[in-house]
């Protein structure tokens, strides 16, 4: 049996900060419009940090090592045709925050506690060495080809 993996580095952490902020939004209802993937039409792309780029990547792994490709040009790439997000468990810090109109928060949106969180994580990507903020599409553009597959040694060495 071969040895296990070490865990990448940050990811404990990361996935503390994510159990946090997905409590904060436990009571938030969603319509699955799905306008939050559609990056083009609604001109905006989830900004990560290289941690988080490190843990989406790591979940298309986990499931083939492929992009799904399945929106509508323009949208996320992690997008499925049913609407759910691929890598949902993966999903980076800006997607878990229902900052679409569509989302109702029946608490109220806990601003000072998501932005605790934020600066949490932002300490954790400087300490980590990596504390640029880049759109998801091009850190998937990295480490996948036009096609969705992996660029197998780029992607292997960003999540290990
Ligand atoms: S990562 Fe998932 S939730 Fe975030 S924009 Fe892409 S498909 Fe949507």
């Amino acid at each position: 049996m071969g040895a296990r993996r070490p865990p990448a580095p940050g990811s404990a952490e990361l996935a503390a900060i994510y159990t946090e902020l997905d409590a904060l939004y436990a009571n938030a209802s969603c319509l699955n419009s799905t306008r939050c993937c559609q990056l083009r039409r609604y001109g905006h792309v989830p900004l990560v940090f290289e941690v988080e780029g490190r843990r989406a990547i790591a979940g298309v792994m986990r499931r083939g090592g492929r992009l799904p490709l399945e929106g509508e040009i323009g949208d996320c790439p992690l997008l499925l045709r049913s609407g759910a997000c691929s890598v949902y468990a993966d999903r980076p810090f800006g997607c878990r925050t229902f900052y679409c109109a569509d989302a109702t928060l029946p608490d109220g949106p806990r601003r000072a506690e998501v932005q605790a969180l934020a600066m949490q994580l932002r300490a954790l990507a400087e300490r980590l060495g990596d504390s640029d903020l880049r759109p998801l599409t091009n850190v998937l553009d990295d480490a996948f080809d036009d096609d969705g597959k992996a660029k197998f040694s780029k992607a292997r060495r960003r999540t290990t």
